[in-house]
């Protein structure tokens, strides 16, 4: 090793927590602490018992989203429109730049400001790290970030954590694996950060080439996590209580023959899984190419699917949230 059933409208939340979200732009997980996160995973509660009892609310009615994604998308574009069509609210889907302004040389910051003249609320996926806190800087409506390159998914993040919470029933102490590419995995950069608000121990499992970015690591151990690094999924299988794989981000390689050199360096496989505590969780955020083998899918602690589910009840929940309807 290197070392609800119950009621759609909120009623016991924290008046001061939920104007905290009002208005606000969501571009990094660092912004929140850890009573940000409690109201937002109870609202995502209380979105997925809507969802289950009836389906849809009118919550957002006459609200708009504008969905502007330059790099491409299935579950967080998707799951963003569902999100805001659930709430009543309707959507600007602009999910080939190609086909807009964009090709024809407008600037980021003026096709923020287009949109915010028809949508009360931008969610942004962007090639490069901080573009969402750019557009954030122009725009005078929220900006959620739906990531931004080698940065950041702060929205992943969330129901990630999410999705630990509900497998579990807990999050504090835990250890988490994340496995893959480290370096280039903005949902790990996420993930990552959140889990150090409660006392993880969180072991980084790459071949040497896809580290986790020092920085990253640096704040984890600031916040007092324990942090270990190992090339070895068999180091942590035993042990894990979250095994968080990742696939190679291809698109990311300057030089395609490196990318060559590790993209199957990990397979999860029904074998591995036999070792794996009984009460566990095995995570991706998907798209998978190979690293976890169909035949686990059926296995009680495999919570890819369910995670995605969880990114509705999660992106509901923002929406409401950022919109002052939480
Ligand atoms: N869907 C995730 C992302 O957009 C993970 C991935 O693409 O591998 O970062």
């Amino acid at each position: 090793m290197r070392s609800v059933e119950g009621t759609p409208k909120v009623v016991s939340l924290n008046p001061d927590r939920r104007q905290s979200f009002y208005g606000r732009d969501i571009v990094s997980v660092k912004q929140f602490d850890r009573e940000d996160l409690a109201f937002i995973m109870q609202v995502a509660d209380e979105m997925r018992s809507i969802v289950r009892r009836v389906g849809a609310t009118d919550l957002l009615k006459g609200y708009v989203l504008a969905n502007l994604f330059y790099e491409p998308s299935t579950r967080t574009s998707s799951s963003f429109i569902a999100a805001m069509q659930r709430l009543g609210g309707a959507v600007i889907p602009i999910h080939g730049v190609q086909y807009s302004s964009v090709t024809k040389g407008e600037s980021l910051p003026d096709t923020i400001r287009t949109l915010e003249c028809y949508a009360d609320v931008i969610v942004l996926r962007h090639p490069e790290v901080g573009a969402s806190e750019v557009a954030a800087r122009y725009a005078s409506k929220p900006i959620i970030s739906a990531g931004d390159g080698v940065g950041e998914h702060p929205t992943q993040g969330l129901l990630d954590l999410y999705t630990i919470q509900t497998e579990l029933g807990t999050l504090e102490g835990l250890h988490v694996a994340m496995v893959g590419d480290l370096k280039h995995g903005r949902t790990v950069h996420s993930l990552a950060r959140l889990l150090r608000l409660y006392g993880t121990r969180q072991t980084f499992v790459s071949p040497d080439i896809l580290r986790l970015p020092e920085e990253i690591k640096q704040e984890l151990i600031e916040a007092g996590c324990v942090v270990e690094e190992t090339e070895r999924v068999e180091d942590v299988i035993e042990t894990a209580d979250v095994i968080y794989v990742t696939r190679v981000q291809k698109e990311r390689f300057a030089d395609l023959h490196v990318y060559e050199a590790v993209k199957d360096y990990y397979e999860i496989t029904p074998q591995l899984m036999a070792r794996a505590k009984p009460k566990m969780a095995l995570m991706h955020p998907l798209p998978r190419v190979g690293e976890i083998h169909y035949d686990v899918d059926d296995d009680p602690r495999a919570a890819y699917f369910r995670q995605m589910e969880n990114g509705m009840y999660i992106r509901m929940a923002l929406l409401a949230a950022v919109l002052g309807k939480a």
